[in-house]
C-alpha cells in the first residue's frame, strides 16, 4: 500500500505524522518541489527576517524513524486518476493507493514588479533573499497591508528601516477584519513610524540610479531600496485541474477532505472545503495541521468530517492579533476593551451565542471563545461589553 503526499508544507507533514500515529504501516512518499525539507512558514515574515533560522516542520531523523520517504526538488507534473499514478518532474510515474494534494498557494505576482530589488515572500528561499537584501536597504516599501505585508513591515522596522506601506483599502486587513479593527492595526504601525498610505496603490516601479522609483495612483513618487509585494496568494490547483478534478478557488473537497476523484484527497491552503455548509479556503497554519489529522483519520478507516473552528494569529511588533470561529458580520461586532488603546476583543454574537472573535492583545479571550464554541452558553451583548463580568463564566452558562 502506498500513499503519495504532494506538497512540502505542514499539511503534508501533519498527514504523514498522523498516519503513522494511527498505525498505517504502508509506504509514505512525500513529494515537494522545494529543495528544503518541509518547514514552518509563519516565522518567515517574523523571526527569520530578524536573523533567526528557518524552522523545520520535523527533524531530519523523524523522516527516517517514521519511514517517510522525502523526494525534494521534485515537482509532481501530472496525475492520472484512472491509472492511479503521479508523474514526477524526473519522468518517474509513482503509483498510489491514495493521493493527498497539499500543494498550498503561491504569492500573487504583479506585472511590472520584478527584478533585483523586488521581493515576494512565500518560501524559505524568498525569506533568505529578502533578509540578505534588507541588511543593506534603508528605504523599504511594502505593497499591500495584508498579513504578510504588515508582518514584513514590522520586521523591517525592528531592523531600523524606514518603511512605507501602500494599501488601496481604507485600512490594513480591511477585508479580513473590517475597517474598525483595521484602524487599530493602522494605528499600531503608524505609532512605530511606518508611513502607511491607505486608499493609495503603486502603479509603476522603475529602476533609478540609487534604487527604485515608485509612482502611485495619486501621483506620489517614492524612492525605495527594496520593495516587498504582498498582494495575496493564488491556490496551486493546476495539478488537480489538469487531472479533471473539480476546482475553483482551490481544490474542491467535501467535509472529509475527499476530492471529486476516487482516493484523491486535498487539504491545507489549497483546499476549498465544505465547512458547516459553506465552501471555504483557509490560508492558516492551524487549519492545515487539523485537516492533516482529519484526512489521516479518514485514510485509516474513520469517517471524520473536519468541523474544527478556524483559528489564526498574526504578530505586529509586540501585538498579537488572533481570531477563532466564524465572524459573520464585520460591521456588527460586540466590543470588550478599547480599540483606541489596541487591546480588545470583538465578538460575533448570534442569537445569544458567540460564534467567533477577533482579538488584539487579549489571548485569554480567544482561549475562552475557543472552548465555548463547543459548549452550550447564552450571553448578551451588554454582558460581553461589561469587563467586570469574567468572560470564562459568561461563556459557560
Ligand atoms: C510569510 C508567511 C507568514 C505566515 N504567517 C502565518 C501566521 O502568523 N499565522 C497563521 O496561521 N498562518 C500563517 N501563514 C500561513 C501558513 O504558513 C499556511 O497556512 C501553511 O503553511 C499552509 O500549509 P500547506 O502545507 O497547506 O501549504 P504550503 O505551506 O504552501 O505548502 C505547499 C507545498 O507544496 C509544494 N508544491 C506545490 N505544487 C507542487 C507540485 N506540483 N509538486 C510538488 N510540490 C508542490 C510547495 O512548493 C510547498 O512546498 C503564513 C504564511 C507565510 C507565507
Amino acid at each position: 500500500m502506498r500513499y503519495v503526499l504532494v506538497g512540502g508544507g505542514v499539511a503534508a507533514t501533519a498527514t504523514a505524522a498522523a498516519l503513522r500515529r494511527r498505525g498505517f504501516d504502508g509506504e509514505i512518499v512525500l513529494v515537494s518541489d522545494e529543495p528544503d525539507a518541509p518547514y514552518e512558514r509563519p516565522p518567515l515574515s517574523k523571526d527569520v527576517l530578524a536573523g533567526g533560522d528557518v524552522v523545520p516542520a520535523r527533524t531530519p531523523e523523524w523522516y527516517a524513524d517514521n519511514d517517510v520517504r522525502l523526494r525534494l526538488s521534485t515537482r509532481a507534473t501530472a496525475v492520472d486518476t484512472a491509472a492511479r499514478t503521479v508523474r514526477l518532474g524526473d519522468g518517474d510515474d509513482l503509483r498510489y493507493d491514495a493521493l493527498v494534494l497539499a500543494t498550498g498557494v503561491r504569492a500573487r505576482r504583479l506585472t511590472g514588479f520584478e527584478g533585483d530589488r523586488v521581493h515576494y515572500l512565500r518560501t524559505a528561499a524568498d525569506a533568505r533573499a529578502l533578509r540578505a537584501e534588507l541588511a543593506a536597504a534603508e528605504r523599504v516599501v511594502v505593497l499591500g497591508a495584508g498579513f504578510v505585508g504588515c508582518e514584513v513591515a514590522a520586521s523591517a522596522v525592528g531592523l531600523g528601516k524606514q518603511v512605507t506601506i501602500f494599501e488601496p483599502e481604507p485600512t490594513p486587513l480591511a477585508r479580513v477584519l473590517g475597517v474598525k479593527i483595521g484602524t487599530a492595526v493602522l494605528d499600531i504601525h503608524r505609532a512605530r513610524g511606518v508611513d502607511v498610505r491607505t486608499g493609495e496603490y503603486v502603479e509603476s516601479c522603475t529602476p533609478s540610479a540609487h534604487g527604485l522609483v515608485l509612482e502611485s495612483n495619486l501621483g506620489d513618487r517614492v524612492e525605495a531600496d527594496l520593495v516587498l509585494v504582498g498582494v495575496g496568494a493564488l491556490p496551486n490547483v493546476e495539478l488537480a485541474a489538469e487531472a479533471g478534478i473539480a476546482t475553483g478557488n482551490g481544490i474542491h473537497v467535501d467535509e472529509y477532505g475527499r476530492t471529486s476523484a476516487p482516493d484523491v484527497w486535498a487539504l491545507g491552503d489549497v483546499a476549498a472545503q465544505l465547512h458547516h455548509g459553506r465552501r471555504v479556503r483557509v490560508e492558516h497554519h492551524d487549519n492545515a495541521l487539523r485537516q492533516g489529522q482529519t484526512v489521516a483519520a479518514n485514510l485509516t478507516g474513520e469517517q471524520k468530517p473536519h468541523t474544527d473552528p478556524h483559528w489564526f494569529w498574526s504578530d505586529h511588533y509586540e501585538h498579537k492579533l488572533q481570531s477563532v470561529g466564524h465572524v459573520r458580520d464585520l460591521d456588527d461586532l460586540v466590543l470588550r476593551g478599547s480599540v483606541e488603546e489596541g487591546v480588545f476583543s470583538a465578538f460575533s454574537l448570534t442569537d445569544g451565542r458567540v460564534d467567533g472573535v477577533i482579538s488584539l492583545g487579549r489571548p485569554g479571550d480567544v482561549l475562552a471563545v475557543r472552548r465555548a464554541l463547543h459548549l452550550p452558553h447564552r450571553v448578551t451583548a451588554d454582558e460581553l461589553r461589561d469587563e467586570s463580568l469574567p468572560l470564562k463564566q459568561l461563556l459557560s452558562r
